[in-house]
């Protein structure tokens, strides 16, 4: 078993699609171990994409996840940061393959729906970031 973090977006919470999206993970057999709603600050939102620093999106994006509620959650599963990447899909929605989650409502490569860690070293420190007590 491994674990990872997924994002539902601002995107998302806007047009009431968290359910949606709880939905395709549980159907997918991904256990949920933690889950809530928040609103991050612009601050919070440029530390969690500090890896993106000196991108020319990183702004954009940065006031994107500000906007409105998101909602982190930690799932589990076999191999799970890699099959929820095969589930999200692509970056850019018009580009993810048939059927993933980004392709399915994602708007553009900016409100994309989705995060999910990349990498099980990040999984473990973005888990950290919004979940400090598991
Ligand atoms: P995530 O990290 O959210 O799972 P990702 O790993 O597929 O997505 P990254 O390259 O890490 O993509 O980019 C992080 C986020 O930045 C993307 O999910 C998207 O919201 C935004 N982004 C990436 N590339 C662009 C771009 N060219 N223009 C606008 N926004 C972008
Ligand atoms: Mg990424």
């Amino acid at each position: 078993m491994n674990r990872t973090l997924l994002i539902i977006k601002p995107d998302v919470t806007e047009r009431n699609l968290v359910g949606h999206v709880v939905s395709r993970l549980e159907r997918a057999r991904f256990r949920i171990v933690a889950m809530r709603l928040t609103r991050l600050s612009e601050t919070d939102a440029r530390r969690f994409y500090a890896v993106h620093e000196g991108k020319p999106f990183l702004s954009d994006l940065v006031r994107f996840m500000a906007s409105g509620p998101c909602v982190p959650m930690v799932v589990e599963k076999e191999n799970a940061v890699e099959d929820i990447r095969t589930l999200i899909g692509a970056t850019d929605p018009a580009k993810a393959a048939c059927g993933t989650v980004r392709n399915e409502i994602g708007r553009d490569i900016q409100m994309n729906s989705v995060h999910a860690s990349d990498s099980d070293a990040n999984a473990v420190k973005e888990i950290a970031f919004f979940f400090p007590e598991l």
